[in-house]
């Protein structure tokens, strides 16, 4: 895959684990074992403004540091963690640990403004304690609540519709902010916009790989791009890799961006100097 040209050293792992074919329980049993010897790490990668190209904020994205296996990437754990609800304790480590993160580098660098967004699973939003969780998380970190951001996953949002609709309208109406990720590829983008209170739509990698090659793309993205500011939500992309894509994204009017053009996920003291320097 593509990304043999980054310091990810996990591509060969994955193949690794495929081959000795770990099976469900041999690796629920191991990522119990990491929660409690504390084997995750939370990597940073930047959001762009796309007019001025600084740095607006972080999205937090886990990883199982292995002590054998080295660098294990989420797709290979969270699906499994969201079945046997792992996922829970997971995700409220990585919201206090990245909250964390960026109090700190909102003191240390004297940058108020900047932004964290962390990836939660729909199993999170249906816990009868998560509002207090992240209630929690926000008086104990000093975070104002504007400067967290929520990601949900478009293609979770199809089951427990109402629970979830509930827990979102209480998250909104404490002034945090709601994007919807990977938006377009799920059954039904359109009314998922309609049903919950989303403030940002994050727009699927796909779209934007698909941008320079077909002007059919550019036309679906126009769409998307227009509904999004008649529904006052901002306009994020991920994972803008060519200079080609950053050019048309701005000519869509996206304000916000991520990827490999800028800077792949980081581990937190290299996204540090990554945003000292960028500021300096
Ligand atoms: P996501 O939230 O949509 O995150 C974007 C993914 O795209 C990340 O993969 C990121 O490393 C990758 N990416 C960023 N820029 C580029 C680019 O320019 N090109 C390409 N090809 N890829 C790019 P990652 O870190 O492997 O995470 C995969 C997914 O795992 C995330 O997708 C998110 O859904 C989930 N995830 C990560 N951390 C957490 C977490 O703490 N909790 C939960 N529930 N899910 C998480
Ligand atoms: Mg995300
Ligand atoms: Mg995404
Ligand atoms: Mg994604």
């Amino acid at each position: 895959q593509a990304r043999s040209a980054l310091p990810h050293k996990y591509v060969i792992f994955s193949q690794q684990l495929r081959d000795a074919a770990l099976n469900r329980m041999e690796l629920d049993a191991a990522l119990r074992r990491a929660l409690e010897r504390q084997e995750f790490e939370v990597y940073y990668q930047p959001f762009i403004d796309l007019a001025s190209g600084q740095c607006l904020g972080f999205e937090a994205l886990v990883r199982w540091q292995h002590p054998q296996r080295g660098l294990v990437p989420p797709g290979q754990f969270i699906p499994l963690m969201e079945e046997t609800g792992l996922v829970v304790p997971l995700g409220k480590w990585v919201l206090q640990e990245a909250c964390q993160q960026l109090k700190s580098w909102q003191t240390q660098l004297k940058q108020p403004q900047l932004t964290m967004s962390v990836n939660v699973a729909a199993l999170q939003l249906t816990q009868p304690g998560f509002l207090e969780v992240l209630d929690d998380v926000l008086r104990t970190t000093g975070i104002a609540p504007p400067c967290l951001k929520l990601e949900i996953t478009e293609t979770t949002l199809m089951q427990n519709t109402e629970t979830i609709r509930g827990s979102l309208d209480e998250i909104k109406a404490r002034g945090i902010n709601l994007s919807i990720d990977d938006f377009g590829t799920g059954y039904s983008s359109l009314s998922y916009l309609h049903l919950f209170s989303f403030t940002v739509l994050k727009l699927d990698r796909s779209f934007v790989t698909q941008l320079e090659s077909s002007s059919k793309s550019i036309e679906i993205v126009r769409h998307i791009a227009r509904l999004a500011q008649n529904l006052n939500l901002a306009l994020v992309a991920e994972g803008i890799e060519t200079q080609q894509q950053l050019v048309l994204l701005q000519q869509l009017e996206f304000q916000e961006g991520q990827g490999y053009l800028f800077s792949a996920p980081l581990p937190a003291s290299t996204a540090h100097q990554w945003l000292r320097d960028r500021i300096s």
